[in-house]
């Protein structure tokens, strides 16, 4: 059986669910990321974050008030926006946050050549998790999803909810039997010798860029 990567970009966040997941996901030896929003930092959530980051776990921008950039008025309100959360977590964590996902991964022409030109790769959406957001949802729906798309090189779009957190128990062990391995997008752009990471796109899959 080849060995097979994927990344869990955990989004939304930082949350007391932190620090659940990093302890399910690290049990096996893997690792994943959390694409955060700036305007949830504070001194409690910052304990997350420090501990995500001591588990190697990476941290990604997810804006600052998690709005659609596509409404916003000018150029420098997209920068501000994605740019804020990465200042602050250098600030307070000395941390450097090197990839962003954008809010509802929505985007137009400005938006895209925006993030090119602050050189932020963007992580997509590339397993289905059928709607796992919302409130609708169950654990077992998550499951189901996930199983019957994951691929190897897929970057993952999930959250740091609940529900997501109670399928990662049925998940994880499956994807160890089938020979996968979690790790952190910069991670999986190393194992693919991916140094030039191409921006101004969603990034679903590694493999599409190879
Ligand atoms: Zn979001």
């Amino acid at each position: 059986m080849s060995q097979k990567y994927m990344s869990f970009i955990f989004d939304d966040g930082p949350n007391a669910l932190v620090y659940e997941m990093v302890d399910k996901i690290s049990a096996y030896g893997w690792k994943a990321g959390f694409a955060i929003i700036g305007k949830k930092i504070n001194d409690e959530t910052q304990n997350q974050l420090r501990y995500a980051i001591d588990h190697g776990f990476q941290i990604v921008s997810h804006g600052w008030n998690h709005v659609n950039l596509c409404e916003l008025n000018s150029k420098q309100e997209i920068v501000d926006e994605m740019l804020s959360p990465i200042v602050e977590v250098k600030r307070r964590l000395n941390y450097d946050i090197k990839m962003a996902r954008l809010p509802f991964i929505a985007y137009n022409d400005l938006v895209m050549q925006t993030m090119a030109e602050l050189k932020l790769p963007l992580l997509g959406h590339g397993i289905n998790t059928d709607n796992e957001w919302s409130s609708e949802t169950t654990p077992e729906r998550i499951i189901n999803a996930v199983l019957n798309s994951i691929s190897d090189g897929a970057v993952a779009c999930m959250h740091l909810l609940n529900n997501t957190s109670k399928a990662l128990d049925v998940i994880l062990p499956e994807l160890k039997k089938q020979g996968y391995t979690l790790v952190t997008a910069e991670e999986l752009f190393r194992i693919k010798n991916i140094e030039n990471i191409p921006l101004g796109i969603n990034i679903n899959n590694i493999n599409q860029i190879l």
